[in-house]
């Protein structure tokens, strides 16, 4: 069961020799067969292709190259271009589209050497939180079949942890890695505005969009992280900040690091079963040496509705490109505003139209400056709020979900409701800083995973990943499988 391994894990049997790239795509190809039937996390992938990448990657291993992801396969969200592949963001839109170039973070994890496979499920246009919104179907939480998986990624994370794959890339512009890594269980990060470019991915809401890894654990993720991550002439938004050694970082040493513990976020809506996860998740970080600070983040109540209006604005122009004539599908008109009214309306699905109109409707002349300008003095001040709190605190620490996976149809009739789901993760991509999900326990009855949020300052990403690696090291919840649940585990073979 080479597709149980790590990362590190399966690094450690390719240099020996042990196994081989070839080997460890195959294990993914077998379990995809037998799970993805119930779990749906793949759109698309190309056996022969992936196979083809691991034998080039099996000659590099025995001519003794050495690369930081050479034959480790990795499957990705349909919203970033890999060359040769399809791109659809799981929309009708974009047709039969195939991207003809690398996303930056593609081509860098390719350079060092991983494999790169699969399709990954996701909301339309990244924009939910259950992965509902996908034009071709849902996929499933992994720890239970009739829940979902969160939302955007949510094919990135029940890919890990179904273990099909073993990384994935998701986005996330107000919380589609942390919260589907919460509820499927694995660890998820979502890197400072500006760590990793974004060219070559398809833009939601610009001012707020980051890529990041989907891991098994906390040493894969600094690894990719690590990677992934540096200024990109080709994302002028891409911040020129030394890359440091992220999984150096992780020397288990927290003593005397100061987490914040903000009060406006352990309140109503949290599910009692959370919150004793996250309080007891509180007491080891003390255990382990850390101080616990109270902090203040006053204008967390305001969060969910500034990114409506902004990430909504912003998806409204960006969106505006798919127009039945640059990319994809095409249903023609007698004149060009027929062509795109026709093509729109038949390729976009019922959120992305919502979201559009919402967007429009803040950014034009008269309520400009009664929505969109003022949640953009809003988004200001909950940035001040976590920069006058790391004044004091290394880190925060808070649940990263409301409540753990909830049943596939309980919230897609109610929008608010689905939004109300990411109330913990959005606040951190309006103050652009990072943030990651653990695993830090489960619900009883049934079981599920719940996630533990650390966010972190700009480009603080060693901090934050060295007190999530110190937990991790003192728990074993991240080492539990999913598909020891809904009868998928007896399709194993038992060797
Ligand atoms: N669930 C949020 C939304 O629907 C966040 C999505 C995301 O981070 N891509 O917009």
């Amino acid at each position: 069961m080479l597709n149980l391994l790590t990362i590190s894990g399966l690094a450690v049997k390719l240099a020996r020799r042990e196994v081989s790239a070839r080997e460890a795509t195959q294990a993914c190809l077998d379990q995809i067969a037998r799970v993805d039937g119930k779990i749906h996390a793949f759109l698309s992938f190309n056996a022969a292709d992936a196979l083809a990448q691991a034998d080039a990657a099996d000659k590099e291993i025995s001519s003794g190259v050495q690369k930081p992801l050479l034959g480790i396969p990795i499957a990705i969200k349909d919203v970033l271009a890999v060359k040769n592949q399809p791109l659809n963001c799981a929309s009708k839109i974009l047709g039969n589209y195939i991207s003809p170039y690398d996303a930056t973070a593609i081509e860098k994890l390719k350079t060092a050497g991983a494999i790169i496979f699969g399709r990954l499920n996701m909301d339309e246009f990244a924009m939910g939180s259950s992965t509902e919104n996908s034009a071709f179907g849902l996929t499933r939480n992994p720890w239970d079949v009739s829940r979902i998986p969160g939302g955007s990624s949510g094919g990135s994370a029940a890919a890990v942890a179904a273990d099909e794959c073993f990384a994935s890339l998701g986005t996330d512009t107000g919380g589609s890695i942390r919260q589907p890594a919460a509820l499927c269980g694995c660890v998820g990060l979502k890197p400072t505005y500006g760590r990793i470019s974004r060219y070559g991915l398809v833009a939601f809401a610009s001012s707020l969009d980051q890529i990041g890894p989907f891991t098994k654990d906390v040493r894969d993720s600094a690894t990719l992280l690590g990677v992934m991550s540096g200024v990109d002439k080709r994302d002028s938004t891409s911040v020129p900040e030394p890359v440091p050694d992220y999984v150096a970082a992780l020397d288990g040493n927290i003593k005397g690091l100061k987490l914040g513990l903000p009060k406006e976020y352990m309140v109503g809506g949290l599910d009692p079963e959370i919150k004793v996860a996250v309080d007891a998740a509180v007491k080891q970080y003390e255990k382990l040496g850390a101080e616990i600070v109270e902090i203040s983040l006053p204008h967390t109540d305001y969060a969910v509705a500034v990114y409506y209006i902004i990430a909504t604005a912003e998806a409204s122009a960006n969106l505006a490109r798919f127009d039945g004539i640059r990319y994809g599908a095409r249903i023609d008109g007698n004149d060009p505003i027929e062509l795109y009214s026709k093509t729109r309306g038949a390729g976009f699905g019922a959120e992305v139209k919502r979201r559009i109109i919402l967007g429009t409707y803040v950014l034009s002349s008269g309520y400009y400056d009664a929505y969109y300008l003022r949640a953009q003095k809003v988004r200001t001040l909950i940035r001040n709020d976590f920069l006058k709190a790391f004044e004091t605190v290394d880190a925060i620490v808070t649940p990263t979900t409301p409540t753990a996976a909830f049943k596939a149809g309980e919230k897609s009739g109610d929008p608010l409701q689905m939004y109300l789901s990411d109330i913990f993760t959005i606040s951190c991509n309006l103050a652009g800083i990072c943030g990651v999900s653990i695993p830090c326990g489960f619900t009883k009855s049934p079981k599920l995973p719940i996630g533990l949020q650390l966010l972190g300052k700009p480009f603080g990403e060693e901090t934050l990943l060295k007190l999530a690696h110190a937990y991790e090291q003192a728990t074993s919840w991240h080492k539990e499988k999913s598909c020891a649940l809904n009868g998928l585990w007896s399709k194993f073979p038992q060797k």
